[in-house]
């Protein structure tokens, strides 16, 4: 029986049991075939004969430190103009390759790329040293995917309490300092900050997965991309570069100035707005004071949200009132990771276009084992290229339904659908709720469409939703008659609710943190 191997329109039929493995590999070096491509087919090839091999064949693995990683930025990429790859082709793939890659050959990839990470990590960080050893983990124990829930979870609480004993705030840098490119720090929404190092090439191959997405939803050369994002922060730097690649225009005006991003919107007129939700409100607001609405002065085509899951009913305001039909949502782990996930046209969840560098695990957070298709967990996130200070099976607290089916747009790589953070899940007679659910029912009411709100959790089950919403105008009494009958009707509980001046409820990274936990003392 044979097989066939190939890329593209160069493919070949080779018989099994004539391969030679080192021939496959010439043939693809002199077709001069992208070199991601190669490997994966190689590779792919030598698990297919994996069990005919001895120690000792020639035809050993290809080592994944010197030639397995993808090529972070190849310089044949380089050459390429957006331009001319839109003309030359009719989809909106940036790497085709990838981004359509069978399921089955990127778990291919993800098992050999993780075998080589937990040797890597093993040998050169302490604190994954002393994570395995305490769960009497070797690396050479994960042989496929079959043995992952033996590699220990990573919990953020862990990190932060190996950096207070050791003093360290980087006790899984596998790399020396000097090789630190950029650093990331994580807030904290959810207690103290965590330090995240990426080396030159952690870097390059992030702007890639980020070139990918951006690519995805049409940023190419003539666009202006207005970006409102922490100027300090890895992230913008990160989305610069990817612009760049994509010859877009590229401007950060930062997250604190709406007047300032209201000017820009109106006199530079860029076409494409990434911005959090918060401040995509307060620009309204700057406008309204000059009774004009978005839709009047801006010349936005796409819209890119972040900083809180973006429900149907933001995306309808969106339309409503900016006049923008292609609304896209952005989610990930900007600090920890620079991992990152925006949806397509076809809005069928976030695309996690990146899954040939990073393993995606949803987990049932009781028992460990992976939730099947559409079914809720928590989200777990494996670097698996990264060298700097690479996270292994990190916990980002995320609750989140996957999809694994290809998305309409051909794309192959797993979908999410956000819920939130696993700490602002509340529970109201039994029920579990997430803020967003609120949201959606709160916005559809016009008087406080948009208005920051959060939820009080003062028991671990509540026998009423409390809620404290930002609040200005008159008839306080009959608006909050309004909004008591639309959300216990709709949710089916009973609801409480406190309002407060605008501004008055705090703001961490860019949003209102949506639950204040009062049971944690
Ligand atoms: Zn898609």
């Amino acid at each position: 029986m044979g097989f066939r191997i190939g890329a593209g329109n160069s493919k070949l039929a080779f018989p099994s049991y004539a391969v030679s493995l080192p021939s496959v590999r010439r043939y693809f070096l002199d077709k001069r075939v992208n070199s991601n491509e190669c490997l994966i087919e190689l590779l792919f090839a030598q698990k297919r004969l994996g069990n005919r091999r001895n120690e000792g064949d020639p035809r050993a693995p290809v080592h994944h430190r010197t030639v397995s990683r993808p090529p972070p930025n190849s310089p044949e990429k380089r050459k390429m103009s957006p331009r001319q790859e839109n003309e030359n082709r009719e989809d909106r793939f940036w790497d085709r390759s990838i981004e359509t890659l069978p399921r089955e050959k990127l778990r291919c990839l993800q098992e050999e790329r993780l075998q080589a990470q937990l040797r890597w990590v093993y040998e050169h960080s302490p604190f994954y040293r002393a994570n395995f050893d305490r769960e009497g983990f070797r690396p050479g124990d994960f042989k496929s995917m079959e043995d992952i829930r033996r590699i220990p979870l990573t919990h953020k609480d862990e990190l932060r309490q190996a950096v207070s004993r050791s003093g360290n705030a980087l006790p899984h840098l596998c790399l020396p300092m000097a090789q630190i490119a950029g650093f990331g720090c994580s807030r904290g929404t959810t207690g103290t900050s965590t330090f995240a190092a990426f080396s030159r090439e952690d870097m390059d191959r992030r702007v890639e997965c980020y070139t990918r997405s951006l690519f995805q939803f049409g940023l190419s050369r003539g666009h202006l991309f207005h970006a409102m994002m922490g100027i300090q922060s890895i992230t913008h730097f990160i989305l610069k570069e990817a612009a760049t690649r994509l010859h877009a225009n590229y401007m950060n005006d930062g997250v604190d100035n709406a007047g300032n991003s209201v000017q820009i919107g109106k006199w530079l007129r860029p076409t494409i707005l990434l911005t959090g939700v918060r401040t995509l409100f307060e620009m309204e607001k700057v406008l309204e004071a000059e009774k004009a609405l978005p839709k009047e002065v801006f010349s936005y085509e796409k819209v890119v949200l972040y900083g809180d899951v973006v429900g149907g009913h933001l995306i309808d305001h969106v339309r409503r009132k900016w006049g923008i039909d292609q609304v896209f949502s952005l989610s990930g782990s900007a600090a920890d990771l620079l991992w990152y996930n925006f949806d397509c046209p076809a809005h069928l969840g976030n695309h996690c276009l990146n899954e040939d560098m990073f393993l995606v695990e949803v987990i049932d957070p009781g028992s460990g084992s992976p939730v099947a298709e559409g079914q809720k967990g928590q989200l777990v996130v494996t670097d698996l290229c990264g060298n700097g200070a690479p996270h292994i099976r990190w916990n980002l607290e995320d609750v989140v339904i996957p999809f694994y089916e290809p998305c309409a747009c051909g794309r192959t790589h797993m979908r999410l659908k956000y819920l939130g953070r696993a700490l602002y899940e509340v529970t109201v007679k039994g029920k579990a709720i997430f803020p967003v659910e609120v949201e959606h029912q709160l916005w559809k009411l016009p008087e406080v469409e948009g208005a920051q709100f959060r939820i009080v959790k003062f028991a671990e089950n509540m026998d009423r939703l409390r809620l404290q919403i930002e609040f200005e105008g008159g008839e306080e009494g009959q608006v909050k008659g309004r909004i008591r009958r639309q959300l216990e009707e709709s949710l089916e509980m009973d609801v409480e609710i406190e309002f407060l001046g605008p501004g008055r409820l705090p703001v961490m990274d860019v949003k209102t943190p949506r639950v204040v936990d009062l049971t944690k003392g």
